[in-house]
């Protein structure tokens, strides 16, 4: 059987051509980077785990009209995707000052903001994704005006969302990252969500104790890092292991 061409690999997913034009293959790898690459690790199950809980959250946002890349999952670590022109920013949405907001500003961790913030950074790693303005990404032409107020509307409603449905099984949403991109049809161009949405791109903290359950448990060696993956998915009612009693559905935290 030929094997599928590969087209990109990246630090933590590997995309494959797709079955049919305009579509891609994600898989999802257990390697794992922090500090863009200068600390490499695995983290065992991550890739299945992530797979399994970004088809979970871009399935519950397309209910609520958020378009995504995502088509559906093929197997454990891969899943169907539309192929989309990638926009290179990454979108972050904080509601709690935590990593970089926090040591860059001086503020506590764990304070929750007046507001939501969001901030934007310049997909290169050569440069170390610098943080940039509005006015450097409409300047620079990585995105015009009216697909930053695309973008900012979705973020602003995938925040929402998700900050409700993690509450809704006692996590705390403190912060992620969003990737968008540009899709095609009919001559038509539509920003869509895109990349993933899991462990690895949000701070989620359990909301009674604030346990992380998130990268930060390996960026920041605080072990039992699979363990909190798993504990994400648990609560969310997708973890396959916890057996069909856990499989129905979220587990709802009074
Ligand atoms: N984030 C990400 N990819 C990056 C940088 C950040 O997914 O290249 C996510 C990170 O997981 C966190 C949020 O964006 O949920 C904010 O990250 P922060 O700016 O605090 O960066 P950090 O200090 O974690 O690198």
């Amino acid at each position: 059987m030929a094997r599928r061409r590969q087209l990109y690999e990246g630090k933590a997913k590997i995309l494959f051509e797709g079955p049919e034009p305009g579509t891609l293959v994600q898989y999802f790898k257990d390697d794992a980077t922090a500090g863009n690459g200068a600390k490499k690790g695995t983290i065992t199950g991550k890739g299945v785990l992530n797979n399994r809980i970004s088809e979970y959250l871009m399935t519950r946002l397309s209910e609520i009209g958020i378009p995504n890349h995502f088509i559906r999952r093929l197997n454990m670590r891969e899943q169907l995707i539309r192929e989309v022109e990638i926009i290179p920013l990454e979108v972050v949405v904080r509601n709690v000052a935590a990593g970089s907001l926090a040591t860059r500003l001086g503020i506590t961790e764990g304070q929750r903001l007046p507001r939501s913030i969001i901030e934007y950074y310049y997909k290169n790693d050569q440069l170390n994704d610098p943080m940039v303005a509005e006015e450097h990404i409409t300047c620079f032409g990585w995105a015009a005006t009216q697909d930053l107020d695309d973008m900012v509307a979705l973020t602003l409603r995938v925040n929402d969302f998700l900050t409700g449905l993690f509450l809704g099984v006692g996590i705390t949403l403190v912060d992620f990252k969003l990737e968008f991109g540009r899709l095609w049809e009919n001559e038509e161009m539509r920003i869509v969500l895109a990349d993933e949405i899991s462990p690895d791109n949000c701070r989620l903290w359990d909301a009674k104790t604030g346990e992380k359950m998130d990268k930060d448990r390996f960026r920041r060696d605080l072990g039992k890092v699979e363990e909190g993956y798993q504990e994400v998915a648990r609560r969310l009612g997708i973890l396959p292991e916890a057996g069909p009693r856990d499989m129905t559905g979220p587990e709802v935290m009074q």
